[in-house]
This record gives structure tokens, sequence and C-alpha cells, in this order.
């Protein structure tokens, strides 16, 4: 069974006013157009983790953060509808 994925699209790093780093929506979300001409990308995810892992993969990599620390800085909105892992 494949596992189901949400297109998101990722908004930071250098948001105003916004009480995290980053900030996913899912890529339809009415919400998105508030951010335009902030920095942002799409992708395809299954988890939350998956997201956090993307996002901060440099950081996961050098071993000076892991994923789930990485979510503290990322405000999912509930459009986001994934699981955590
Ligand atoms: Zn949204």
């Amino acid at each position: 069974m494949k596992t189901p994925t949400q297109n998101v699209r990722v908004i930071g790093p250098n948001l105003r006013n916004e009480p995290t780093t980053f900030i996913v929506h899912d890529s339809s979300c009415a919400h998105c157009s508030r951010y335009e001409g902030e920095d942002g990308w799409k992708m395809d995810a299954s988890t939350l983790i998956d997201i956090s892992d993307c996002i901060w993969g440099d950081m996961i990599g050098e071993g000076s953060m892991d994923a789930e620390d990485g979510l503290n800085d990322i405000t999912f909105c509930p459009c986001v509808k994934l699981p955590l892992r």
C-alpha cells in the first residue's frame, strides 16, 4: 500500500510577526497568499517529521539537532493533515 502524501508549502525563514521560523500550509490553502513574496517551496510529505527533516536536513546531518527538535520551530496550519510520524 502506498503511503498517502500531502503536497505542502513551506514558508520561511524570513517571516515577520510570526512565532516560529517556518510555517507550513497545504499547497492549495488560501492562507498561503498572506505570505506572498516570502521565501517558500513545495514538497510532498507523508509525516510532520518528514517536513522537519527536509527543513533542517543540514543541521540534522551535522548532528546538532534532530527532526523532533525541529518541530518546535515550525507552525503547522490546521490544513496540514499528516500524522506526526
Ligand atoms: Zn493553511
